[in-house]
């Protein structure tokens, strides 16, 4: 199965989360990530009452964890601190019931790839072994700026190298942005779906996370999010080649409209 969702609380709901996965579920929608982008602010009450709640109304909940995490930052008490937040995010994700966890990996700041890689996998690798007790995945994020961490290959190796609590989230808006324009293709989506197989296993393919969006960008890369019929992204032939693979687990739409290409996309993709 391949559900659509939001990217935190659709923009026809009330501002709070109960309110979000009502007007999910009358949308006909099926997935919200919960947006702790500004750091997580809420209760274990709340969490456990959000995880019953969104049970009750058949909405598969994930999160995204706060924006400033660095895990290659040049200053040490930044990278622990980031470490702290992502710790955090895992045990309020794991009592809302919200497995996948999308992470901002960091920056390359100048420094030579490698060592990047090897700075946050050996960050993230702490994150992990304290986040065992939790049910939940790290899902490290393709991201659309040259000088954010974060190519396909580079998440794709990072699961490789830390095991099942570690997957990647594909973003496809931000792989577009981040290849200047490529990747836009149905040939180019299937590839990457292929890449994906190829290492991590079906499981890749069978238990995704995807973002997705309209995006503008320019030599550097993304520069924001566009609604998909604004934008030159190719949604048709990109829910074509998540058909065509029988692709399954969760299509959060990022796009500023939410829930308006949420909608576009599930219907295109049962159509
Ligand atoms: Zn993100």
């Amino acid at each position: 199965m391949l559900l659509f969702g939001t990217a935190g609380i659709p923009n026809s709901a009330k501002k709070d989360t109960f309110s979000g996965i009502m007007k999910l579920r009358e949308l006909k929608l099926e997935a919200m990530e919960l947006e702790f982008v500004h750091g997580v602010k809420i209760s274990h009450i709340n969490a456990q009452k959000i995880n019953t709640f969104s049970n009750k109304n058949n909405i598969s909940l994930s999160s995204h964890a706060p924006y400033y995490i660095n895990l290659n930052s040049l200053e040490k008490e930044k990278v622990e601190a980031s470490i702290v937040r992502i710790i955090k995010t895992a045990e309020i994700s794991h009592i809302c019931g919200a497995r996948n966890i999308v992470i901002h990996p960091g920056y390359y700041h100048n420094m030579d790839k490698l060592d990047a890689y090897n700075n946050i996998k050996k960050a993230l690798k702490r994150a992990v072994e304290e986040i065992q007790s939790y049910n939940v995945i790290l899902r490290v994020e393709t991201m659309g700026k040259l000088t954010q961490f974060g190519s396909l290959e580079e998440v794709l190796n990072l699961s490789q190298d830390l095991g099942p609590k570690v997957m990647p989230c594909i973003d496809f808006a931000h792989l577009h942005a981040r290849t200047i324009g490529k990747l836009n293709t149905y040939q180019e989506f299937c590839q990457i779906l292929d890449n994906v197989e190829h290492k991590l296993g079906k499981k890749g393919i069978k238990d995704i996370h995807i973002h997705v969006s309209g995006i503008k960008y320019s030599e550097k890369g993304e520069l924001h999010h566009l609604n998909l019929k604004e934008s030159d992204f190719n949604y048709i032939d990109f829910i074509k080649s998540l058909k065509d693979l029988e692709v399954e687990g969760l299509v959060i739409c990022e796009s500023p409209n939410l829930e308006e290409d949420a909608i576009m996309l599930k219907e295109l993709y049962h159509n």
